[in-house]
């Protein structure tokens, strides 16, 4: 047995029942580099494989808070610092219900490759709560982040590992939790990231992550001579990603005319822009309302309780373009292969691990052009790096400039990845390119290194 799969049986017997998610993304990484194992002895002999899978620390901690009728509230925090051999630990804070350990790990895992993928000098973490902000008031979102932070400062720092936001942690949060770490550090430095500009955070962060995905999507198509104008898109979610996603995709001449959140679908056929999207904006951003006001108010389908996926395939829709951009496992192989019937020629993932292992078989066996999360949804944590250097230097980048430097990286990990796939023997196929690319430069890191 190779050692990257005896690496894999040992991770799936260890946490096979208590972290599925962690396990799904350790398989698709290990699995997709098996083309490294051969040719690059070296790793073997630093123990890499078997080190990578490991967190470098995992941190839990007990959040407690006051709600507004003065009841004591008791929440579970995690930060889960995995690999820190090309940088600090650098990602996102989830706040949700189902945050659990398994969930955060699989988050950490894939972050290590993506920030490889960036260029920039960033290590891999996650972190998150079981808490919702859904349904709380500011004040209370407030206590929650401060005794969050109370814990959490300790740990963090702008050389150490900088959080940013994720699920359930937008502009407020982000605030409040770096309002926190202030008080409790007494230093203001770039030590969390996707920070408002007036207290030091970078233009264009809030965009990054969905207009990322379309610089990576049209880079996809250009290569076969295609591009986003005129296509028909779907977009699952309509939240930070979801809506620039939307944005974006609106302004290089493409209908996109799928949006969701929790509790259902809406469907479009004029488009989702102009004033419509203008509306669905200020809807999920600012009074944190459901998608279903969309379609009261402009008398479109609305889909209860079923994704955009299952809209596809009930329904028989066809899109061009597919952005899931709303949660992990969100496309099973049988929404796949409805996509793919109905002829779609582009998935590209917004979300991390939005896809089954039975969904990207199925884009894979149809040779459909498929941008995996980590070289996709890349775009936030480069936009987040970009803004560690502007803090660093104490200054502030305009618009323009941000937004010139996220398009050559995400043509830069276009690149990266498409060059990996050709000189490890899968050709095209951007998700073995974008892993293997990730974790040469990470290996190589830990081997330099030494072993620690
Ligand atoms: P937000 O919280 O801003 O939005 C999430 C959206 O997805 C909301 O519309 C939410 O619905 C919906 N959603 C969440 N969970 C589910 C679920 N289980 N079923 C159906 N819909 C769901 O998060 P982001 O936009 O920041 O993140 C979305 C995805 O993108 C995540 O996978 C995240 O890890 C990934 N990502 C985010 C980055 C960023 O910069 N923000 C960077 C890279 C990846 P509702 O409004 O009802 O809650």
């Amino acid at each position: 047995m190779s050692k990257i799969s005896e690496v894999i049986a040992r991770v799936k017997e260890t946490y096979g029942k208590t972290e599925p998610e962690f396990v799904q993304a350790v398989t698709e990484v290990l699995e997709s580099i098996k083309p490294v194992e051969e040719k690059h002895p070296e790793f073997l002999r630093a123990g890499v494989y078997d080190r990578i899978v490991e967190p470098d620390r995992v941190i839990m901690f007990k959040i407690t808070w006051e709600d507004d009728e003065g009841n004591i509230r008791v929440n579970r925090g995690y930060r889960v610092e995995f690999n820190g051999a090309i940088g600090p630990y650098k990602g996102g804070l989830r706040f949700r219900k189902s945050v659990n350990l398994g969930i955060i790990k699989f988050l950490g895992f894939e972050q290590i490759f993506k920030n490889a993928l960036t260029g920039l000098p960033m290590g891999g973490g996650k972190g998150g709560s079981d808490f919702d902000p859904k349904g709380k008031s500011d004040n209370e979102v407030m206590r929650f982040c401060y005794s969050f932070m109370s814990e959490l400062f300790r740990h963090i720092g702008p050389y150490t590992d900088v959080p940013a936001g994720d699920i359930g942690v937008g502009a407020r949060e982000i605030g409040y939790l770096y309002g926190a770490y202030k008080k409790f550090k007494n230093e203001h430095t770039g030590s969390i990231t996707g920070k408002a500009y007036e207290y030091g955070g970078s233009l264009m962060r809030p965009e990054a992550t969905g207009y990322g995905l379309l610089y990576f999507t049209e880079e996809m198509l250009s290569h076969r001579g295609k591009s986003v104008k005129g296509k028909i898109v779907a977009v699952s979610g309509s939240g930070n990603v979801a809506l620039y996603a939307i944005e974006k995709a609106n302004e290089m001449g493409a209908k996109v005319v799928f949006a969701s959140d929790s509790k259902g679908t809406i469907y479009d056929p004029a488009g989702i822009s102009g004033e419509k999207f203008a509306f669905l904006k200020d809807l999920k951003e600012r009074r944190r309302g459901r998608i279903k006001e969309y379609a009261e108010k402009y008398n479109v389908a609305y889909f209860e309780g079923k994704s955009v996926w299952d809209v596809i395939k009930k329904e028989g829709i066809k899109v061009d373009i597919a952005l899931p951009s709303a949660t992990q496992n969100e496309i099973h192989r049988e929404h796949a292969e409805a996509l793919v019937n109905l002829g779609v020629i582009a998935v590209a993932e917004g979300a991390n691990m939005p896809s089954t292992p039975e969904a990207i078989e199925v884009y894979r066996d149809a040779g459909i052009l498929y941008g995996p999360a980590k070289a996709a949804n890349a775009g936030g944590v480069a936009v987040s790096g970009l803004e560690m250097s502007q803090n660093a230097m104490l200054l502030q980048w305009t618009k323009e400039e941000v937004d010139e430097r996220l398009r050559k990286i995400m043509k830069h990990i276009y690149r990266e990845a498409m060059d990996a796939s050709v000189a490890y023997g899968h050709p095209g196929d951007l998700m073995v390119g974008a892993n293997i690319a990730g974790f040469l430069k990470v290996a190589r890191a830990m081997v330099a290194l030494g072993i620690f």
